[in-house]
């Protein structure tokens, strides 16, 4: 089979990457607009589960993601004029450039042949292609040539929102919520490497014309941003990759689903299929997750209009959970004038709970677990749950 993945990101990487173990004499193309090295955003964030979803369907790259990832022990929330909380819960983290290097080298060693700095336009370009994945991103110009047919629906959300890096080094993943004169404004922030944090701010509109953040250029809005959040940055500055290109990275979350996921021989696939909030740290998953499904879909040998068909219904029916939970997530920032004024420990509990999924015995744990060696306790718990799961997997793919 000749298959053309437009786009080198973790879902067609990975893709690639998977259709080749599976049949090695698939001709495999994978063609990417950027250089190699080149990627928009800083670090991402994932879970257990997507480390045992890596492990099982090639431990080879799962490895070298696993020994390449930070990682960090529970959440911290830090809210001007509120005493610190702590969340129990544990995550990994690692760098957009490091992920898609592991990919693009183990995609290569298998003989997918990667083209970068080519940006294609349209499916003509590959005639002799028999599959062709869209996997071009949340502005999938293959998707936008027909989108009556995908029936693709974008909406903006309200509130803006900018992804950058700072070489101050955070101890976990963490919230940050700061009063100004015009209104709140939050971070989350999170390391992935031992010099490098993920900090991604949001704010209501209205705040952010009122700080000025419309009108400043991206090193102006850097050092405004930097002097807002001096105290939990330590000294250290803020970075917006679009300054080198002289605009600046702040943008508006656009949430996209479609009704339909394939057309002829063109499949979507990660975000030009879909995507969620950010805050639920969740894009990267679900695009691997979609490579896992395509490649496992065209393994069973039936005609490709049914691989695909079957490919879209696996997916679909497997995001809707999370895809209404980063919709209330988005929206509970959107409200968040509705929750900030609570005290310390309600505030904190509503930001985890903001999907509306918790008991009521989780808030008590989360209270009980305030004062610092019971903190110490359910750490110790989690970090021992962590490395059973770690060697269970590791047994499990050197078998
Ligand atoms: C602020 C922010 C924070 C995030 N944090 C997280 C997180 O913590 N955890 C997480 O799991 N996810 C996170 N995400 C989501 C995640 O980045 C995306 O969901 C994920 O990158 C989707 O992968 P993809 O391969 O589908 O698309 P992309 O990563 O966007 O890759 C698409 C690729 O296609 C290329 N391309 C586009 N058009 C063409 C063309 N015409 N020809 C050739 N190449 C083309 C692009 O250059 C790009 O390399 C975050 C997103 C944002 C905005």
């Amino acid at each position: 089979m000749r298959i053309v993945c437009v786009g080198g990101g973790p879902a067609g990487l990975y893709f690639a990457v998977l259709a080749k173990l599976a049949n090695p004499s698939h001709e495999i193309t994978v063609v990417e607009r950027n250089p190699p090295g080149v990627t928009y955003g800083w670090g991402v964030v994932f879970w257990d589960d997507l480390l045992d979803d890596l492990f099982r369907s090639d431990p080879v790259s799962a490895r070298m993601i696993w020994d390449a990832a930070w990682k960090w022990d529970e959440y911290e929330v830090r809210a001007s004029g509120k005493p610190t909380t702590h969340m129990g819960g544990y995550g990994f983290s690692m760098g957009r450039r490091s992920l898609l290097d592991i990919l693009a080298r183990r995609a290569t060693d298998l003989g997918v042949d990667i083209r970068y700095e080519t940006e294609l336009t349209g499916e003509s370009e590959y005639p002799d292609a028999d599959l062709i994945v869209a996997c071009d991103g949340a502005r999938s110009r293959l998707r936008e040539r027909h989108t009556e047919h995908f029936g693709t629906r974008v909406d903006v959300g309200r509130n803006e929102y900018i992804w950058l890096g700072t070489p101050h080094v955070f101890d976990t993943f963490t919230f940050g919520f700061e009063r100004t004169e015009a209104g709140w404004i939050w971070f989350h922030a999170y390391p992935f490497t031992s010099d490098t944090s993920t900090f991604i701010v949001e704010c209501l509109p209205a705040t952010w014309t009122a700080l000025g953040l419309d009108r400043a250029d991206a090193e102006e809005g850097c050092a405004r941003l930097a002097d807002i959040f001096a105290k939990h940055l330590d000294g250290q500055p803020l970075v917006d990759h679009r300054a080198a290109v002289g605009s600046t990275g702040w943008l508006n979350f656009r949430r996209i689903t479609n009704e339909r996921w394939h057309r002829g021989n063109v499949v979507l696939m990660g975000d030009a299929a879909h995507t969620t909030h950010f805050a639920i740290g969740s894009g990267t998953k679900l695009a691997m997750q979609d490579a896992i499904a395509l490649s496992e879909a065209l393994a069973t040998g039936e005609p490709l209009p049914a691989a695909l068909a079957a490919y879209e219904h696996r997916r679909k029916t497997a995001l809707a959970p999370l895809q209404r939970a980063a919709k209330a997530s988005s929206e509970w920032f959107e409200r968040l004038p509705e929750y900030v004024d609570r005290p310390a420990y309600q505030f904190a509990f509503a930001l985890f709970d903001r999907r509306g999924e918790f008991p009521a015995w989780r808030y008590l744990l989360h209270v009980a677990t305030q004062p610092r060696p019971l903190r110490a306790g359910l750490r110790w718990v989690l970090t021992a749950r962590k490395w059973a799961r770690v060697r269970r997997r590791m047994t499990a793919t050197t078998r």
